[in-house]
This record gives C-alpha cells, sequence and structure tokens, in this order.
C-alpha cells in the first residue's frame, strides 16, 4: 500500500534491521524499543489492522506465531519467555496501520495489564 510505512520496509524503501523473512512475513527490530528485543513481525500483505482480517488471513496469522518462536529459539529466549502484543486501533494504542505483533523479551517484563 503506497503511504504505509511498514509497506515501504517491506520493499525496502525504508530501512530496517532484519531478523527473519519468507515469502510471506516480515521480522524486524523496533526503532523505539521498549525492552531488550524488541521485534516486530508483520504479513507482507497489507492488513491495516487486526480489526480487518478476513477468513483468508487465518493461515497466515497462524504462521505468524510458528516464525515468533522460531525466532525466539534462534535467539535463544525461548526458555525465559516472551510477550506478544497486538495494538488494535484507537483505543489500543495502534499508530501504524499495518497489522503487526510486537515481539517483547530479554527482561521480566514488568506489570501485567490482564492476568
Ligand atoms: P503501534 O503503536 O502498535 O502501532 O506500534 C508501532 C511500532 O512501530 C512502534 O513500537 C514504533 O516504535 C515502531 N516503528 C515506527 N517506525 C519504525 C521504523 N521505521 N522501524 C522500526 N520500527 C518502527
Ligand atoms: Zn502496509
Amino acid at each position: 500500500m503506497k503511504d504505509c510505512l511498514f509497506c515501504k520496509i517491506i520493499n525496502g524503501d525504508i530501512p530496517s534491521e532484519k531478523v527473519y523473512e519468507d515469502e510471506e512475513i516480515l521480522a524486524f527490530k523496533d526503532i523505539q524499543p521498549a525492552a531488550p528485543i524488541h521485534i516486530l513481525v508483520i504479513p507482507k500483505k497489507h492488513i491495516d489492522s487486526l480489526a480487518n482480517i478476513e477468513e483468508d488471513d487465518e493461515k497466515i496469522i497462524g504462521k505468524i506465531y510458528m516464525v515468533i518462536n522460531k525466532i525466539a529459539e534462534d535467539q535463544q529466549f525461548k526458555d525465559k519467555g516472551y510477550r506478544v502484543i497486538v495494538n488494535c486501533g484507537k483505543d489500543g494504542g495502534q499508530e501504524v496501520m499495518h497489522l503487526h505483533f510486537h515481539l517483547l523479551a530479554g527482561k521480566p517484563l514488568g506489570e501485567k495489564i490482564v492476568g
């Protein structure tokens, strides 16, 4: 999508520190890390928000979780633990309107909002 920041990262117009890439998914370091490890995992298909996923997107979302676990294993924090966050819409605090999964790790992540 033309004016989407993350689509520009996917097509290389904006640089990023890539952590993982395949034909459907890209993972790169967040520019303003909220933890020692803060990675964004995104579908290459432009989906603006979790609120607007379609039935066809089920598979890619499942695959994103598999990729998250692969990154956790490769970067050796799978055993210690991690947190995955999806901000959705205005009240959810979503700023970039291209579906993304925040993967946070590398320290005890502090206060839980739920649980
Ligand atoms: P959200 O608030 O859930 O929409 O998250 C957007 C995230 O994108 C924030 O954590 C930003 O720090 C991150 N971000 C914004 N621009 C870039 C960029 N050029 N490269 C990497 N991460 C970015
Ligand atoms: Zn996009």
